[in-house]
């Protein structure tokens, strides 16, 4: 299908406003491609179009092309219920409840139903047209709305954007606000999309709304606008010359944007910096923060002290617990009024700070005892803890607590905080350090506290054995992490490089490979392996993937969903993939609240592919709106001609999937865009190939 391209001319930009009717075509073209180049295409000139005639909207754009409203640490969310939506359409378009059903069951989407019914209605008087920012307002108000009535008023707010709204800018609007915009433009491309748009709009002399440029080539007739380049930059050809510079600039800006963004995930403070100051001074504008959480490091899976040793070279490590419990990273800061503000984030980086006032108390004990320090961003794991004994407890212990609003006098379950590192310090970041540099300081700063009684919460180090003290002591050290309910070992490289040893490097061994032992935001590091132990006789790793449909089930398990067919996450497409049928692990209990989280018929489960994935082969009979994490451990990883999930990784015709998944347990703590993604579970299918003779094709139980 071709491009939605906008019109310029039926809906003109104003000097002081954009029309949302720009972003809406903008939305419709992405929902027409998976192709990256595509999407990074339409959104660089999107962005670069917003940017250089009304740039106050890009920021309203950058939420509504990530459909969100805010920072995830801020948590604004629109709340609005589908019946408040249908209402608003019908309202708008004047069909009876049985005529927006029908279009409903043709359609299967929202968005599609809003787009026919308002197709029916003949406007006399034309209304002005909808903007960028007064869009993004209105499902700000709409998030605002509280107490009694608020549903009429958000009705109502709905009600007025879809008068005002036509055609494509009506779709977008009710996707927008049932959260399912359907276009694969995840987090990396908007951010990819943004450096380029910002490049193009320093080198490009002028642009009109009609101008586009294609990947890392501009069109010729923008090439020759494009700025002479200052004289030290590499110059081929004449037709090759504004190309090569503008990829260089393109992969230059790309990377400082990125590497912004997973250190300070805020779009509101990054735009202003690069309106104000452009890209040159980004990183001191928008530096590492106390308040605002960054992307954590995360751990590559191992199955095998002897993999780690392999993968290590002679790089010198530290072995440390695996902990099981809830990440927390830990911002403190002693503000100008003598006050301690304390922010406690998940690793979704959710704002967690109601659900730990013991740890909350905790800090501000810390302060007191310690006039050394005066900010810090801490990461730890925070483990149930049974205090009188020492105990550690399991992670369900943890999780009966309330998520948010805890008040200490209602506290059952105590805590520790096991500190694992140090990413800033009195004003000063700590990423780029080595883990040694990172830990001295830690150690020194931060030694164990436990004040109050057995309740309160504690500081603790983490537990840790050294490469140097030799296998035989991380072999004991690793069966000692199995018997104290940890999950394992997280290894840690110390240092920036491998230590050059006289040995010849035994083939295979990653002994020159420089391992990045500064903190790395937003990557799973090949510096931090970890080391569960259930790898050792199942899978590698276990899965996190998505549930996203379900078989009605029968006999013992009839008025239940069984099996659930779960989805890995693409973060290349923005999709999900439908990979296998689970049907263990799950107790009666669980059964049962899962039929009511997904009802037959509701707005989370549909007999219509309302959400949109890749099912390859598989056909369930309802859909699952994507919204949960399952971890998942399984027998094998095993070629499918069911599955698509990793089609074109390992074999072009078939797909992976998972011999005998089993459910383990929910992961409230991870988003859908955290399940594990297509690429994960193909490196686990070779780790597989090379650790065992388990090659067989799974055509069964598909
Ligand atoms: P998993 O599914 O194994 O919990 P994950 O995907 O949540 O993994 P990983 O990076 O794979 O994240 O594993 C690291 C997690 O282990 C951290 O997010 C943290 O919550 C936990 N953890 C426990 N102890 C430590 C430690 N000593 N160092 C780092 N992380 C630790």
């Amino acid at each position: 299908t071709d491009p939605v391209f906008y019109d310029p001319a039926s809906q003109p930009w104003t000097s002081t406003e954009a029309p949302y009717a720009f972003l809406a075509h903008t939305l419709a073209t992405l929902s027409q491609t998976r192709s990256r180049i595509s999407i990074l295409n339409t959104l660089t000139n999107a962005l670069w179009t917003i940017l250089h005639h009304h740039a106050p909207s890009l920021l309203p754009s950058l939420y509504l092309l990530s459909n969100s409203l805010s920072p995830s640490y801020v948590g604004i969310e629109l709340g609005i219920g589908a019946s408040v939506i249908s209402k608003a359409i019908q309202q708008v378009s004047g069909l009876s409840p049985a005529a927006l059903k029908q279009l409903y069951t043709t359609t299967g989407d929202a968005g599609d139903v809003a787009f026919e019914a308002k197709s029916k209605v003949r406007t006399l008087i034309p209304h002005l047209p909808l903007t960028i920012q007064d869009v993004y307002k209105s499902l700000l108000k709409i998030a605002a709305c509280r107490g009694q009535g608020a549903a009429k008023d958000k009705q109502k707010i709905v009600e007025r954007l879809l008068v005002a709204g036509s055609g494509e800018e009506v779709r977008y609007l009710v996707r927008t606000l049932t959260l399912n915009l359907r276009v694969g433009a995840v987090r990396t491309s908007i951010l990819t999309a943004l450096a380029r748009a910002l490049v193009l709009h320093g080198s490009v002399s002028g642009s009109a709304p009609g101008d586009r440029v294609d990947s890392y080539y501009a069109t010729k007739e923008l090439l020759s606008r494009i700025k002479p380049l200052p004289s030290n930059s590499k110059k081929k050809g004449p037709e090759d010359t504004g190309r090569e510079d503008l990829k260089g600039l393109f992969l230059q800006a790309e990377g400082l944007v990125k590497q912004v963004f997973v250190q300070h995930p805020c779009y509101d403070d990054i735009i202003e910096a690069l309106l104000d100051t452009g890209l040159d001074r980004l990183l001191d504008r928008v530096p590492l923060t106390v308040g605002i959480p960054l992307h954590p490091t995360l751990g590559s899976p191992t199955r095998s002290l002897d993999e780690i040793y392999e993968r290590l070279g002679d790089a010198p490590f530290s072995a440390e617990f695996k902990y099981d419990g809830q990440r927390a990273q830990i911002h403190a800061q002693k503000e100008t009024d003598g006050n301690i503000s304390v922010k406690i984030f998940s690793r979704h980086l959710e704002d967690m700070t109601s659900k730990y006032p013991d740890v909350t108390l905790l800090v501000r004990d810390m302060f007191k005892q310690s006039s050394s320090i005066t900010s810090f961003i801490l990461d730890s794991e925070i483990v149930a803890v049974d205090h009188a004994t020492g105990e550690l407890k399991s992670f369900q212990e943890l999780s009966n607590r309330a998520r948010k609003d805890v008040s200490i006098s209602d506290i059952k379950i105590s805590v520790s905080v096991f500190v694992f590192d140090l990413l800033y310090l009195n004003n000063e970041s700590y990423l780029a350090k080595p883990f040694r540099q990172r830990r001295q300081a830690l150690r020194r700063y931060f030694p164990p506290h436990s004040p109050g009684d057995v309740t309160a919460a504690r500081l603790c180090h983490v537990q840790s054995c050294e490469s140097e003290q030799g296998l035989a002591a991380i072999q004991e050290f690793w069966e000692k992490a199995v018997e104290s309910r940890c999950e394992g070992l997280m290894v840690k490289v110390l240092d920036y490089e491998p230590v050059e040893s006289n040995e010849p490097a035994k083939a295979g061994t990653s002994k020159k490979k420089q391992l990045p032992a500064t903190y790395e935001p937003d990557k799973r590091t090949s510096a931090w392996l970890k080391l569960k132990k259930d790898y050792v006789d199942s899978i590698g790793d276990s899965l996190d993937l998505i549930p996203i449909g379900a078989w009605y089930g029968n006999g013992r398990k009839a008025g239940w969903w069984s099996p659930i067919l779960l989805g890995l996450w693409n973060p290349e497409t923005g999709r999900i993939v439908a990979v296998c049928k689970c049907m263990s692990g799950f107790t009666d209990v669980f059964y049962k609240s899962l039929s009511e989280r997904y009802p037959a018929n509701s707005n989370t489960c549909s007999a219509q592919t309302e959400w949109d994935c890749d099912l390859g082969g598989f056909r369930p009979d309802v859909y699952f709106k994507p919204g949960e994490v399952w971890e998942i451990r399984g027998a094998d990883i095993t070629e499918s001609p069911v599955s698509v999930a990793a089609r074109g990784l390992v074999s072009d015709t078939r797909g992976l999937s998972v011999r005998f998944p089993r459910f383990i347990k929910l992961r409230d703590d991870k988003g859908i865009e955290e399940a594990s993604t297509p690429s994960f579970l193909a490196s686990m299918w070779r780790k597989q190939q090379g650790n065992s003779t388990l090659t067989g094709v799974d055509d069964g139980d598909l």
